[in-house]
């Protein structure tokens, strides 16, 4: 992917030269409602940093994996689960995820939820919860209301 050194922005979260992508590809994993842009992938850097939407209402992913993310929200209101503990997240809050724990970002409902995310470049694959994984999670009523599945 050959990108220009100057990108700018073209509307409200998009950029020259930066594709708007699906999160995943459909009915590989659990998601409502994301898009995925790759804003930075050099491979002198060792990380990428991609800015994801969700539509209000959409949620991502609930997985872990032994890479770790560095997210900062851009726009919108809504909450994650990082662990056991779901946080309310808006705009400029730092969240970071750190190897092998459970997360995931919902947006509110009548809210987009706008977030970058720093993620290495060379990646394990996210594991999807069982369902004794399910059941430890929803042990705690606060992230049994808050997970989608
Ligand atoms: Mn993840």
């Amino acid at each position: 992917m050959a990108t220009g050194p100057h990108r700018p922005q073209t509307g409200d979260l998009r950029w020259r030269e930066v594709d708007v992508l699906e999160y995943k590809a459909e009915g590989s994993a659990p998601f409502r409602a994301v898009t995925r842009q790759v804003l930075f992938d050099d491979p002198a850097l060792a990380c990428q940093l991609r800015y994801f939407e969700m539509a209000p209402g959409g949620h991502t992913t609930l997985e872990r994996h032994v890479h770790a993310h560095a997210v900062v929200i851009q726009r919108g209101a809504g909450a994650c689960l990082i662990g056991d503990t779901v946080y309310r997240v808006a705009p400029f809050d730092l969240v970071h995820i750190p190897a092998l724990t459970w997360h995931q970002f919902k947006a509110d409902p009548a809210e987009p939820l706008g977030f970058l995310c720093m993620v290495n470049a060379e990646r394990d694959r996210p594991q999807l919860p069982g369902p004794q994984d399910l059941a430890r999670l929803r042990d705690r009523p606060e992230v049994a209301a808050f997970i989608a599945v």
